[in-house]
């Protein structure tokens, strides 16, 4: 069968349905599975068969929905994940423990840095951040012996910067290590990174994978190109035996579905952080039109960078979809586009303008969220960002006057006609 595209799998990948079985993926809202013998699902227990045994380790709603995105993703195998967090640090805790090192760009997710850069320190897991606009020579300078990952996102959250993947997956694989690739912003419906070097993808599926304000949840598609046997000192809980599962040893019973074998059978079963199959179910609503709603997100972020950046009262837009963005090139290159509907911009008067500004908007309400069908809108200085001081604020490149707004799947001229009666406020 010829390679379906993107649309035809938002729509049907991961369920088949046969003769006269439910259209839709049914929602298995059942904690546990029945058995015959105790035989049978002991073969389930040593990995040695396939099945459900427990919701805390598979679910086949789950299972169903998390094959559809690693068909968009074009990756081997996938999972769910109760959350973005869960899914980032399962990412990076399935190949690192205590005195491992990660590599990852400072230009991330401020729960992604917190989790990488407080807890997993806590942990023993050592870090350090490199510029994602660093040249080869920094980034290779910044891995060690204890190097076991790198860690980026296609397109930041909030800063908006664009990782150049196949530069950070040279650097990995020059060092016999992975590139973990956090597509969120983009989805694969913008940028496919294992297309360009990425070995695994995660993602806050909360964003626009679900695009309704819904349910909050996360993925990991594993490429199943990275070698973990020809790096088998790096990776030993991929590469010897695991003796809580009769030695087993995944890179060599389960191939290129080692790295979600391994991240399901330990890490499910030791913190948990299913997915509900319920939150699954609406999961997989939101993927049914996600190729549907992108270009919309897309259409309309550049349609209000581009009004922003002409307007008097608006100091500076980031958008990598607009020319003068510094981004630009390396988002046309990996997405052809600004690749989502989240634009930042800063406006003159600092955090009273923005708050005056924001409290006028009629159409964008004021959300801790982004990715969503209505459009929303934040000032991290007066919420996400509220301890820093105005100097703090600057030197984390974040000026008081910042707004980022998430365009939603409204009418680019009704936002427009919205954003700028709210700045007509600001003198
Ligand atoms: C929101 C977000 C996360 C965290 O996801 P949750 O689903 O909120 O846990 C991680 N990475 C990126 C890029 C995000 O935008």
């Amino acid at each position: 069968m010829s390679e379906r595209g993107l649309g035809t799998k938002c729509v049907q990948a991961g369920y088949t349905p046969g003769n006269g079985e439910p259209r839709q993926i049914p929602v298995i809202q059942s904690t546990t599975f029945k058995y015959n013998t105790s035989e049978d699902m002991g073969k389930l227990f040593d990995l040695e068969a396939s099945g459900y045994f427990y919701t805390r380790l598979q679910n086949p709603t789950n299972d169903h929905v998390a094959a559809k995105i690693t068909e968009l993703e074009g990756g081997a195998a996938g999972m769910l994940t109760s959350s973005g967090q869960a899914a980032n640090f399962f990412a990076l805790f399935n190949i690192c423990e205590c005195g491992s090192h990660i590599v990852s760009s400072s230009s991330i997710y401020g729960g992604t840095f917190n989790l990488i850069d407080v807890t997993m320190r806590k942990m023993g897991i050592d870090v350090t951040f490199v510029s994602p606009d660093c040249t080869e020579e920094e980034l290779n300078a910044a891995f060690k012996d204890n190097t076991r990952a790198v860690f980026g996102e296609t397109i930041a959250n909030p800063a908006l910067t664009v990782l150049d993947i196949e530069k950070f997956a040279r650097a990995a694989h020059a060092h016999g290590v992975p590139l973990i690739v956090d597509n969120t912003f983009p989805t694969p419906v913008g940028c496919r990174p294992i297309e360009w070097g990425a070995d695994i993808v995660t993602h806050s599926t909360t964003k626009y994978m679900d695009g309704h304000g819904v349910a909050v949840g996360g993925a990991i598609v594993d490429s199943g190109n990275f070698d973990w046997m020809a790096h088998k000192d790096k990776f030993p809980g991929l590469t010897t035996p695991d003796e809580s599962y009769h030695g087993i040893t995944y890179a060599e019973k389960f191939g290129k579905g080692a790295f979600i074998t391994k991240a399901t059978a330990q890490l499910m079963r030791d913190f948990g952080s299913i997915q509900s199959p319920q939150n699954a179910f609406y999961l997989n609503l939101g993927l049914e039109s996600l190729h549907v709603r992108m270009p919309r997100h897309v259409e309309n972020g550049q349609a209000v960078a581009e009004f922003l950046e002409k307007h008097p009262k608006v100091k500076k837009v980031n958008y990598p979809g607009l020319k003068s963005d510094p981004y630009y090139e390396t988002a046309q290159k990996y997405m052809g586009h600004g690749g989502c509907g989240v634009v930042s911009f800063e406006l003159e008067g600092g955090r009273a303008a923005a708050e005056l500004f924001m409290k006028n908007l009629k159409l964008a309400a004021i959300e801790t969220h982004v990715a969503d069908a209505r459009t929303c809108c934040l000032n991290p200085a007066s919420s996400t960002h509220r301890q820093m001081s105005d100097e703090q604020l600057a030197a984390a490149g974040i000026p008081a006057g910042l707004v980022r707004m998430s365009c939603g799947l409204e009418d680019s001229a009704d936002l427009i006609a919205d954003i700028s009666q709210a700045l007509d406020f600001l003198k």
